[in-house]
């Protein structure tokens, strides 16, 4: 018997914004703990909440980036559960009546080679909503320690259908939904924060049975690799017990990601009963029509489809699109930097490879900010502009472009001063052609044979002869000539 994996996602997302979801206190990572907190937060009896405007609207644009109907009309209910990582014994969320219905994610599945654009589905979405964070424990063996920075920051949930099959899909969807969440600054989606967290459903099925499996809920992954291993152990763990005649019991498993294993946290039977109900301090919250459309005057253009549009008007190769595109920030510098020189593929050329590469070596934690990088896209442009017209050859202009990149100087400023201008000197070339002739009778003879490849040899020695600043057109038409 054949069987088949089906899994579904719940995802929160911790929302970009200055103040938590109904209080005015901040939440950022990494402050001491129990620093962030107010009477509000500490649910103490008095107080009240306030609705957080910027979260309601970047979950609405988040709602219209991934195409779902956004609610005419919400509420907020009260999720009761007795535990300490929350100090009001209720976490204010949506029930039945979230801010964004339905929608979609597009995923690209890896594409036969490195050089083509791989498959692209839509995962469908059931729902979005807004609610509270919680606190955050730490546990030891005798004692646990309680952290309420986090409660109450704002935190987005959403939730997929069971449209998933295999961990490759799941970390598809990921990946998309961190770029698209990127994107509309939504969220920094930095898994080791805890800005983007998931949990995994996984049922599995014979195949062709159109019934569900009993579901395991998937716990504790912390990075978007990490849930791909978890869901592709369990999917393993799951189809091995059915094919045992073993049943499969819906329950909360943990990933263990030090020794790649699931165990069970919890069974069914443990499930609370969370007593959902209208919270009566806050009242729904109406979407206007006019509210909604002011907020998708800021939607941005979604990663994939910004991909198709750059192979189609700027006749990109896939691994640059790929480099490129899933950066807003990198892709709005190459579309800058072509306004100003006509060039895409050798300006994005210098972006993929040549910038991506200063700025990791550059970057003493990780990778160099964008923002850090002295080169504006006018001087990259200015650059391009230079090899296209022959003032300097390709290979210099990564010299120089280097140059740049540590001091921010105009790419004449350094081509000037380290005189580094392309000879086109007929007569200086062609004394360095005759002079790599009769030093190198072997490629000669080579060529004059009929290996006509053996030519490159030739060019070659001219070029570090010149130190790279002879015209390489002009090296080539030369050499044929003394050689004809
Ligand atoms: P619960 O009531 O246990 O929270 P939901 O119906 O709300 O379950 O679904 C939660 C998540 O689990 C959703 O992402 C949904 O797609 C997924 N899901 C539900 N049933 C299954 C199943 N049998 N197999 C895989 N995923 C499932
Ligand atoms: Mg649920």
């Amino acid at each position: 018997m054949e069987y088949e994996a089906v899994i579904g996602l719940e995802v929160h997302v911790q929302l970009k914004t200055e103040s938590k979801m109904f209080t005015r206190a901040a939440y950022q990572y990494g402050d001491p703990p129990n620093t962030l907190t107010n009477p509000v937060v500490m649910g103490l009896p008095g107080t009240l909440p306030v609705m957080n405007k910027a979260a309601i609207e970047k979950t609405i644009l988040v709602g219209l980036m991934l195409g779902c109907e956004i609610a005419e009309e919400c509420k907020w209910d009260r999720k009761n559960y007795f535990y300490p990582d929350q100090p009001k014994n209720y976490q204010i969320s949506q029930f039945d009546k979230p801010l964004c219905l339905g929608g979609k994610v597009e995923i690209e599945l890896p594409g036969s080679s490195r050089n083509i654009m791989g498959t692209h589905r839509d995962v469908i979405l059931t729902r979005i909503h807004l609610e509270e964070d919680v606190g955050k424990l730490t546990h030891f063996e005798t004692e646990s320690l309680v952290d309420y920075n986090r409660a109450g920051a704002a935190l987005m949930e959403l939730v997929t259908e069971p449209d998933m099959h295999n961990a490759d899909e799941v970390f598809a969807f990921l990946t998309s939904l961190r770029m698209a969440l990127i994107y509309g600054d939504i969220s920094d989606c930095d898994m080791e924060k805890g800005q983007l967290r998931c949990d995994a459903n996984i049922s599995v099925r014979p195949k062709g049975s159109e019934k569900l499996g009993e579901k395991v809920e998937l716990k504790n992954m912390n990075s978007i690799s990490g849930v791909r291993n978890g869901v592709e152990y369990e999917i393993k763990r799951q189809t091995k017990a059915l094919k045992n005649n073993e049943r499969i019991v819906q329950e909360t498993r943990r990933w263990n990601a030090e020794s790649c294993y699931t165990i069970s946290m919890r069974s069914k039977e443990e499930a609370h009963d969370y007593r959902y109900f209208p919270d009566p301090d806050l009242m729904p919250v109406k979407v206007s029509e006019e509210w909604r459309n002011k907020i998708a005057e800021s939607k941005p253009e979604m990663p994939y489809d910004k991909q198709r549009r750059f192979f189609d008007q700027y006749d990109l190769p896939f691994t640059a699109t790929s480099v490129i595109c899933p950066d807003h920030k990198l892709s709005t510098y190459f579309e800058d930097a072509v306004k100003f020189h006509n060039n895409p593929k050798q300006i994005a050329n210098f972006i993929a490879n040549d910038l991506q590469r200063e700025l990791s070596e550059a970057g003493v934690n990780g990778v160099l900010p964008l923002s850090d990088c002295k080169i504006t896209p006018i001087q990259i442009a200015a650059l391009v502009k230079l090899i296209d017209d022959g003032t300097i050859s390709k290979q210099i202009g990564q010299d120089v472009f280097s140059k740049m990149f540590k001091s921010g100087e105009d790419p004449d400023t350094i081509i000037d001063r380290d005189g580094l201008r392309q000879s086109s000197d007929t007569g200086e070339i062609e004394k360095f052609c005759q002079e790599a002739i009769d030093n190198n009778p072997k490629p000669v003879a080579q060529y004059k044979e009929g290996k006509v490849n053996a030519i490159n040899a030739l060019k070659g020695q001219v070029m570090k002869a010149t130190r790279g600043k002879a015209n390489p057109a002009l090296v080539d038409k030369t050499l044929r000539e003394l050689l004809a």
